[in-house]
């Protein structure tokens, strides 16, 4: 990995145009090995745990390739990309446990597919909706570890940011009677409550909200129960005690999740999943005369993506996942996952042996702990930062840093199937060394 700070691009050639008024020829794959590869940000390293960041697979190069090959847009009509698309909703909706009358759409990311869902959500509370726009008061209910892709979701959807009531969590889950108390105090002062955005795996600590309770107060209260399962939802292929962390999450009305973090396929790749079809060919199919489907030919085909979502002209990312599975199979992803799972364990008991402090239990694939706590909070915050740096620029571990309880500790989320248990040991070393030196 090279520093992006002595990247080429960084100070353009005073004569780019000029350069770039005419090709530079057959030297491209010599370019592309000296200027563009070698800037890579790391992700593809085994101790590369920083942000959630994905670590992308080798059957990502044969997508790509064949992906270009065939150019395919996948907003609509009647070919293989469509149905490969389908199979691999098709894969991933019984994966989560949601029935067969379930639909979604590939998409950029969670934050994306956070918008199709709340928008299907307010579709179907509000059926005048997309002719008419939005006079009601919505409220959205999530834990305050919620990801901010909840908030920008309700500042695009014209809700406010302040309509998403930031619930108080008991042990990383949200505490279900502060939500119903919320609730009730919300329709008492004229509000609409609309819903619950469930967290499955949160960002900061990978914690876990309990979905079946969630869902059971959402049918209760004939609200619209979201997921965000950008990573945690994957917990649905690991093994026990890890698998029960998403359970009843097959009974949300949608959920949110990546391809491209903890099933590591190159970027980018999540999945807006809707429990039912017709919520979400309510909020998004419209079929001007320009788009006009037929009974053969190429603009056939029942099921055209344009009408599961915002965009109309879509690339492949369908053939990403399906390599992957074609290739490595499910069971592969699960031992992957499980042994993260038990490698942010094992960090957390190789840290804590070593005199440093776990900021939240380890419960799922995210380990957050401060180096010394012998220092004042002030000197940990520092401390900590500093080593996460230090680590980024001068060896290939890289830690992020979030905010717990005050004290900015180092954060390491495993989503990467390139680590074994030694660099865990090594990098627990790494840090300890930095601390003490
Ligand atoms: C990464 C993440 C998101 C946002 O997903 P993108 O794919 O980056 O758009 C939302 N929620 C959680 C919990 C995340 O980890």
């Amino acid at each position: 990995m090279k520093d992006a700070e002595s990247h080429p691009w960084k100070s353009p050639p005073a004569d780019l145009e000029e350069t770039y008024a005419i090709g530079q020829g057959g030297d491209l794959v010599s370019r592309l090995a000296t200027d563009v590869i070698p800037y890579h940000s790391g992700n593809t390293h085994p101790k590369f745990w920083g942000w959630v960041v994905g670590s992308g697979l080798p059957t990502d190069i044969m997508a790509g390739l064949a992906g270009a090959v065939m150019n395919s847009n996948v907003g609509g009509r009647n070919h293989g990309a469509n149905a490969m698309e389908r199979a691999v909703v098709d894969w991933t909706r019984q994966k989560m446990g949601m029935g067969p009358q379930a639909s979604g759409v590939l998409v950029t990311g969670t934050s994306q597919a956070t918008v199709i869902s709340l928008q299907a959500a307010k579709v179907r509370a509000l059926p005048h909706l997309r002719a008419d726009g939005n006079e009601a008061k919505l409220t959205i209910y999530a834990g305050n570890g919620v990801h901010n892709a909840t908030r920008k979701a309700a500042e695009l959807l014209g809700l406010g940011h302040n309509a998403v009531r930031l619930i108080s969590t008991e042990n990383g889950a949200m505490s279900i009677d502060a939500l119903q108390s919320q609730i009730e105090l919300d329709r008492s002062e004229g509000f609409t409550p609309l819903a619950i955005v469930g967290t499955a795996g949160s960002v900061d600590i990978g914690s876990f909200d309990d979905l079946n309770a969630l869902a059971d107060i959402a049918s209760e209260q004939s609200l619209w129960l979201h997921v965000d399962g950008a990573f945690g939802a994957w917990t649905r292929l690991a093994d026990d005690p890890w698998r029960g962390l998403s359970d009843g999450i097959g009974r949300a009305d949608s959920i949110a999740l990546d391809f491209h973090k903890w099933m590591y396929v190159g970027y980018d790749c999540g999945l807006a999943l809707i429990a039912r079809e017709a919520d979400q060919r309510a909020a998004f199919a419209v079929r001007p005369p320009y788009l006009e489907g037929s009974d053969t030919g190429l603009s056939g085909g029942d099921r055209w993506f344009c009408d599961y979502g915002i965009d109309l002209s879509r690339g492949n990312r369908a053939l990403k996942v399906w390599c992957a599975l074609e290739m490595f199979g499910a069971r592969a992803f699960s031992t992957a996952i499980t042994r993260n799972c038990a490698q942010a364990a094992l960090m957390g008991e190789l840290a804590t042996a070593r005199g440093m402090s776990l900021m939240a239990p380890v419960v799922s694939n995210v380990c957050v702990f401060t180096a010394n706590p012998a220092l004042s909070v002030d000197e940990q915050s520092k401390q900590n930062s500093e080593i996460a740096i230090k680590l980024q620029l001068e060896s290939g571990t890289v830690f992020s840093t979030t905010i717990v309880n005050g004290v900015t500790c180092l954060r390491a989320a495993l989503v990467n199937h390139r680590t074994r248990d030694r660099h865990i040991y090594a990098a627990v070393e790494e840090v300890y060394a930095l601390a003490h030196s």
